[in-house]
């Protein structure tokens, strides 16, 4: 029988990454506990596909913009299925546009999910692990956090804000025993990626040194190895996952 490794929460989990992160999580021994917002039959699918196999999961609708719904999701999970072990903040959005014509109302709502709900979901998690001295955490960034990209001020200082958060986190956590890595995914297929025209896929293909876009399951491994005792001297660490898409041009 596979040993249990305790419970994961991954937000954002009624798709794309974090369904992989979701999966791979099960399968390495975790019960997981899977967020959503709005998408109840997307969080149903991932469950399913993990308790198909033999695997715990339920799922737990929060908003992670809220602070509230953020608090009860911890208290919902750790009362259902038990202890946090690992905190697997994923739950992002885009609303992409040049700045000069974002609207505020773009602007926030992008902070609100990417960065404020990483921080309330982070807060509200991490308290829990303190008490125990133990825990894992991974934040989901991007790459462009660190790149910068056209059409994406928002996105982009969200995500690097989120650096940020976990860097202090990290420093501020070591004491209780606890870890915060941050892994930046470069180009994934997903949901979220769909929307790019043909034209805008070929460039960024041609940027991406090992020719392909990636998919959920590569970052859902690098997650999967930041939660695993493989990594328990790793800690303030932002993991690229991405071909090489950031190393820079080639001269
Ligand atoms: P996606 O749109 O397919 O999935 C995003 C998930 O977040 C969905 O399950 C959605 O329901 C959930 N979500 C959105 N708002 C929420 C909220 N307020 N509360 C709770 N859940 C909410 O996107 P994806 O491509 O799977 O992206 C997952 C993460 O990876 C995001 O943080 C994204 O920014 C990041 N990322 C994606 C790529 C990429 O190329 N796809 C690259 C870099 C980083």
């Amino acid at each position: 029988m596979m040993q249990s490794c305790g419970v994961a929460l991954v937000t954002g989990a009624s798709r794309g990454i974090g369904r992989a992160i979701a999966y791979e999580l099960g399968k390495k021994g975790f019960g997981v506990a899977v967020n959503f917002a709005s998408d109840e039959q997307g969080a149903a699918e991932t469950v399913a596909r993990l308790t198909a196999e033999g695997y715990r999961a339920e799922p737990f609708r929060a908003d992670v913009s809220s602070h509230d719904d953020a608090r009860g999701l911890v208290e919902a999970v750790e009362k259902t299925m038990g202890p946090l072990e690992a905190l697997v903040l994923n739950a992002g959005i885009t609303r992409d546009g040049l700045l000069a014509r974002m609207s505020e109302e773009d602007w926030d709502r992008v902070m609100d999910v990417n960065l404020k709900g990483v921080y309330n979901v982070l807060k509200w998690g991490s308290r829990s692990m303190m008490r125990r001295k133990s825990g894992k955490i991974v934040a989901v960034s991007s790459v462009v956090a660190l790149t910068g990209n056209v059409g994406q001020a928002n996105y982009c200082a969200s995500k690097a804000g989120v650096i940020g958060l976990i860097r202090a986190s990290a420093r501020e956590l070591s004491r209780y025993g606890i870890t915060a890595n941050v892994v930046a995914p470069g180009y994934i297929d997903t949901d979220m990626t769909k929307a790019l025209p043909e034209a805008g896929r070929e460039r960024l293909m041609a940027a991406i040194p090992l020719k392909r876009a990636g998919v959920p399951e590569d970052v859902a491994k690098a997650v999967a190895f930041l939660v695993s005792p493989d990594a328990s001297y790793i800690t303030g660490e932002v993991l690229k996952v991405d071909g090489g898409m950031s190393i820079g041009a080639q001269t």
